[in-house]
């Protein structure tokens, strides 16, 4: 059994634990190999020499750190198809949907190439008579990443980049499910120059992360996972002192309007809402038509894409939309949502259960499903399902579709699919969601913007990545100065005889 280890002070580490979690290949069912769970002991350890390590790393200028990120840019270019094979074969992801996650990822660490200039602070001559101000941003010191299963490469590297170039250390947990990235990641960060000890990959479940929140040494915790995670760590965080973005799960609706291209609009929504198995923080679950005839419409446009969907393991190359969902837990919650969603009278359209590919009887796969006529007081619409279902909520008005938004609790991504600018631009002044497309399915803003949802998708006030995680991982630090009169006022410049 392969047994996957934590990277410590530059090298692989072999965990002492005897607690292990089992990883499987989803596409097959198989377990594929076992990831170390960190102890207490373990984690100390790594946090210490962490923070000795970030000392030397904060006094190394930022152009310098930044040519880290240039290197390390260049290296995951090069190394682009073993990375996505490595996200795939852990996750089930196909392969360009694997480079996808690459490549978001690695546009994070081309802004952090920039960061001297993110990182520059204020000046104001003259404050007061002989008095300047200046602010300096400083690095927190040692800080934690805490990441999810669904995107192994790009939300470490949104986490790792700004954190490192600032001049903090990084403490890296992944997600259990898919830690192989992230070392693969941690190798390629120290090829590129990175600092032993400055990058520790620490592999854990619970245990770990309550060590990282607890521990006195970390300054910041950056999460990102379910909604529940996400509000625990924000709190426990937060009453140790510490600083804390947490972002959590979606329901991400799209609104189809009478005026809108349907053909247009079936596309992105089977693209947005089956694209990962629909294991994305920002995809569409909710499709909102306006008006009985535009659902009609809808419906009869997306029922002949979903049918036409090919669900199948990565190796098929360019041949499948979607591949299988995470684990047989995972296969067995959405297919449990699917029967609450028929018992409490929704139509389901289109039944994704039951899918067996052949010589992959045993993967976990989940066929695409939709269903129509789904209610608010249903759990399919309250329940973040995290697979390939698609949920359509008929409503008679803009007002009902832009309320069914507005109530919802998640506020991470929406769309409207529309032909007219001003219903456009209501929406997206008015909604109370962070991330909008305007006939645009999947708003992930690009890398020198920020990504971050509203309401119960994320806890904590700045966004990740772009300006505002500079923001997040540095403090400022405010000087006034004066000097009083000194040399030029009438020093003594000769040579005297002492008296
Ligand atoms: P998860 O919350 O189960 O796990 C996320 C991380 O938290 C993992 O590293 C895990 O080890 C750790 N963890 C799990 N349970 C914990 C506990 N009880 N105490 C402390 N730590 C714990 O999430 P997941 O299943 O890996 O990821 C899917 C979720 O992430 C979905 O809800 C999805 O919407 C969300 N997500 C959000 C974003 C975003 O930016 N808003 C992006 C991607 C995924």
């Amino acid at each position: 059994m392969k047994e996957i280890h934590h990277w410590i002070d530059g090298k692989e580490v072999a965990g002492k634990s005897g607690r292990y979690s089992d990883i499987y290949n989803p596409a097959t069912g198989e377990l594929q190999a076992r990831v170390a769970l960190a102890t207490a002991d373990e984690l100390n350890a790594a946090i210490d020499s962490a923070a000795r390590a970030q000392v030397g790393w904060a006094a190394t200028n930022p152009q310098r750190r930044a040519r880290v990120m240039m290197k390390l840019g260049q290296l995951i270019n090069e190394n682009m198809d073993k990375l996505a094979e490595l996200v795939s074969l852990e996750h089930g992801k196909t392969l360009p949907d694997a480079r996808g996650d690459v490549q978001r990822g690695l546009e994070v660490i081309e802004v952090c190439m920039g960061a001297p200039a993110m990182l520059k602070g204020e000046f104001t001559d003259n404050g007061g008579p002989g008095i300047d101000l200046y602010a300096m941003r400083q690095p927190l010191g040692v800080v934690a990443g805490i990441t999810p299963f669904n995107f192994p490469a790009m939300i470490p590297l949104w986490k790792m980049g700004p954190a490192l170039v600032s001049g903090n250390a990084m403490i890296l947990k992944p997600s259990e499910r898919v830690p192989s990235t992230s070392l693969m990641l941690a190798k390629l960060a120290q090829e590129a120059g990175l600092p032993d000890g400055v990058l520790q990959v620490v592999n854990g479940d619970k245990e770990t992360v309550d060590g990282l929140l607890d521990h006195p040494e970390i300054q910041a915790v950056g999460f990102v996972g379910s909604t529940p995670i996400a509000q625990y760590i924000y709190g426990r965080a937060a009453t140790n002192g510490k600083r804390a973005q947490c972002f959590g799960g979606a329901k991400n609706h799209m609104l189809i309007m009478p005026d809108a291209d349907l053909d247009k609009a079936a596309d992105a929504l089977v693209g947005a809402g089956f694209g990962a198995a629909g294991e994305r923080c920002m995809a569409i679950s909710v499709a909102v038509p306006v008006g009985q005839k535009t659902a009609d419409a809808l419906i009869e446009k997306l029922v002949p894409r979903i049918e036409a969907l090919k669900v199948g393991p990565y190796t098929s190359g360019d041949d499948v939309d979607f591949g299988p969902v995470i684990t047989q837990a995972a296969k067995d919650r959405i297919e449990g949502l699917i029967e609450s969603g028929v018992e409490e009278g929704a139509k389901l359209v289109v039944d994704g259960r039951g899918l067996k590919i052949q010589g992959y009887e045993n993967g976990f796969f989940t066929g695409p499903s939709l269903f129509d006529n789904v209610t608010r007081d249903m759990r399919i619409y309250q329940e973040e399902i995290f697979g390939p279902v698609l949920s359509t909520v008929r409503t008679d008005s803009y007002d009902e579709a832009l309320q069914l938004v507005m109530d919802n609790d998640y506020g991470n991504g929406t769309a409207i699919y529309t032909a007219d600018g001003d219903t456009a631009r209501d929406f997206a002044s008015r909604v109370n969601v962070g991330m909008v497309g305007i006939n645009f399915p999947i708003p992930v803003p690009l890398s020198y913007y920020s990504f971050g949802g509203w309401k119960k998708s994320a806890f904590g006030d700045l966004n990740q990545y772009g300006p505002d995680a500079f923001r997040f991982y540095t403090k400022t630090k405010t000087v006034t100065q004066r000097w009083f009169s000194g040399i030029k006022e009438g020093g003594e410049f000769n040579f005297k005889a002492m008296d």
